[in-house]
């Protein structure tokens, strides 16, 4: 048979091979390699404050821009792990020239992260002014919004006061019995016992000692998570009363709440806030809260941004999370517009909005008034001002009775109608063992009123529909991008601090596009950061549906790949015979699957439908590309 002979290649750099001249450090990395512009971004930031952290005694120290670079550096690389860091610093060669050759081991990257975290605050300001400067409007406008990180604690290790101080007593029994066995081994001791038997018996010593000490360890930790868990029933029973349930507080990080996650079910949750400007997509100001209330973040997110600036806001845009009474009033004692879906937020083509609230709604018009499960919503009732009094749908005036405070302390007035027990409407409107449908107005309500009014307008929905492409980007990237999942550290304090890491990461990405695009030219707007026609896409889909939506999707589309016999969303004829990106995605039956508490109500079904065939229409316009 005759042979085919082919000429391959030689190496271009045998192993064997001697070098006439030893090669610089600086050669082994591309000239035009992203990591001299990231180490040139390093070269300008004022290291002094970090400079200031350090003693001058003992082994000179490795200089903080050198570490903070490596923790940044491998944050934009999905290395977030101090020992895979310690790992990379050694073969990733982009890293061996960031660190000019030094490698720092995986608790002086882990102890550096810590002790820094006042400097790294100033780090992200820092970063973050240099953006906002350069947007090319003077108008500020905020954008700010929060979501779901996993807490570094077991999903099925959160417990309840009753059940921690069952545990804490069950540990002190063990360590009583411990410490019983330790005297009697210690009484046992005897003089004229052989070298070999003593040797025995203080090992045996030593062995309970040690199993003590755990035990202690573990009760502190119980008991921490004991007492957090007593202040947060405290709280659920001023707040719920005779009805509040027995909280349950994680055990390995007590600081977290057990939430609900992005992708559905519960886990012990922090939720991190960004606060973003809209033009340049900046993260002005990062926070984490323990718990879900994002309102408490607003006011001190605008201050950090003022004092960022020196400019005071224009307008802060939200959903609807953040629009409490408070927050609504104060953005408006400084003057800064709130673009927030409040509860008075009319939906489109309400018929409630007659001409004369006093005369009954029309009856072919009545199935379209707004609805809340299934009864009429608020939006259902026009308020007049003049006479003081809501106006029903029958017409009917619902007058003040009585006035009160409500759960958070605000003084409310509830409205109440006395024209409902002949009412033909009122199987609609009334729900429970009441005879008659009351309504309630707060003091804040004329400030929901006025932000429902802005929304409403054409200008209104223009400056609010550029929010969710700017914060969903963003948490897009740092989830998918950045590989962002979970926090890695433990407590509330420590877990701020990753979060601020986190955000001057993504800072340090804005800024490293905005050089790149400026050295190449190239428009220096726009989200550039998905560099694959894969994330491409997925950054496409964000900026229609939000990260957390397209996270849902591809969570229930692995579930159904992984078990297709159980996966409740999809059939199993269903499954998707190809691979990519995007198969699977148009044979699921339902955005939201039945029974699922954000697929229930009228207005969720409307949102699902509607996402839904948005959704569908993109994948084929992108198919179709
Ligand atoms: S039930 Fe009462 S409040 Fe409701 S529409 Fe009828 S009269 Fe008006």
């Amino acid at each position: 048979m005759e042979t085919h002979s082919i000429r391959f290649a030689t190496p271009k750099a045998p192993r064997e091979q001697l070098v006439l001249f030893p090669q610089c450090l600086d050669q082994l990395v591309a000239e035009d390699a992203p990591v001299r512009t990231f180490a040139a971004l390093l070269d300008e930031v004022d290291w002094s404050a970090w400079e200031q952290e350090y003693e001058g005694c003992g082994q000179p120290p490795i200089h903080p821009r050198y570490l903070a670079g490596a923790i940044l550096f491998g944050l934009l690389h999905k290395v977030r792990s101090t020992r895979e860091l310690e790992e990379a610093a050694c073969k990733h060669l982009d890293l061996i020239w960031l660190l000019e050759g030094f490698t720092p081991d995986h608790s002086t990257f882990a102890k550096f992260r810590q002790r820094h975290a006042q400097a790294i605050k100033d780090l992200q300001k820092q970063i973050a002014k240099v953006l906002v400067l350069k947007r090319e409007e003077a108008l500020l406008q905020l954008i700010i919004d929060g979501t779901r990180l996993r807490a570094d604690s077991d999903r099925h290790g959160a417990r309840t006061a009753h059940a921690i101080e069952m545990i804490i007593s069950e540990l002190e029994r063990r360590m009583e019995e411990l410490r019983r066995n330790d005297e009697q081994a210690a009484l046992e001791t005897d003089d004229f016992e052989g070298v070999e038997q003593q040797e025995d018996k203080r090992e045996t010593l030593a062995r309970l000692d040690k199993q003590i000490a755990q035990l202690q360890k573990q009760r502190a930790k119980y008991q921490k998570a004991l007492g957090i868990a007593h202040k947060r029933d405290a709280r659920a029973q001023k707040h719920d009363g005779k009805k509040a349930k027995p909280v349950r507080v994680p055990v390995t990080d007590p600081e977290s709440h057990v939430l609900p996650n992005k992708e559905g079910g519960y886990a012990p949750n922090y939720t991190p806030v960004a606060t973003v400007e809209s033009q340049t997509g900046a993260i002005v100001h990062a926070d984490v809260l323990a718990g879900s209330d994002e309102a408490g973040a607003v006011v001190p997110a605008l201050r950090a941004a003022e004092a960022l600036t020196g400019q005071k806001p224009d307008a802060v845009l939200s959903d609807t999370n953040f629009a409490s009474g408070e927050v609504l009033s104060a953005l408006d004692a400084e003057d800064i517009a709130a673009y927030m879906p409040t509860r008075s937020a009319s939906p489109p083509d309400n018929p409630a909005l007659r001409p004369d609230p006093s005369t009954p709604v029309s009856e072919e018009a009545r199935k379209r008034l707004p609805k809340h499960g299934r009864q009429f919503a608020r939006t259902a009732f026009v308020y007049n001002p003049q006479a003081d009094v809501y106006h029903c749908p029958m017409g009917h005036a619902l007058t003040p009775y009585r006035q009160h405070k409500n759960k958070h302390g605000v003084p409310c007035t509830y409205y109440r109608c006395n024209a409902c027990p002949d009412c033909p409407l009122a199987s609609d409107c009334i729900k429970g063992k009441v005879s008659s449908r009351s309504i309630t107005r707060d003091e804040h309500e004329p400030l929901r009123e006025a932000a429902a009014q802005r929304m409403a307008t054409t200008e209104g929905k223009a400056i609010y529909n550029k929010r969710a492409p700017v914060i969903e980007g963003a948490f897009g990237i740092i989830k998918l991008c950045f590989g962002i999942r979970r926090f890695f550290l433990r407590g509330h304090a420590n877990v701020r601090t990753e979060w601020t890491w986190i955000c001057t990461a993504f800072n340090l990405k804005k800024l490293l596009v905005l050089a790149s695009s400026s050295a190449s030219g190239a428009p220096t707007t726009g989200n550039r950061h998905c560099i694959t026609p894969q994330k491409r896409h997925y950054g496409r889909i964000m900026r229609v549906f939000g990260a957390s939506f397209v996270e849902t999707i591809r969570h229930r589309i692995l579930r159904a790949l992984q078990a297709p016999r159980r996966c409740p969303y999809v059939k199993k004829e269903q499954l998707p015979k190809s691979t990519g990106p995007f198969a699977g995605m148009t044979v699921l039956g339902q955005v939201w699957p039945p029974g699922h508490p954000r697929g229930a109500g009228p207005r969720a079904t409307r949102q699902s439908r509607s996402r839904k065939s948005l959704f569908q229409k993109e994948i084929a316009s992108l198919r179709s590309q």
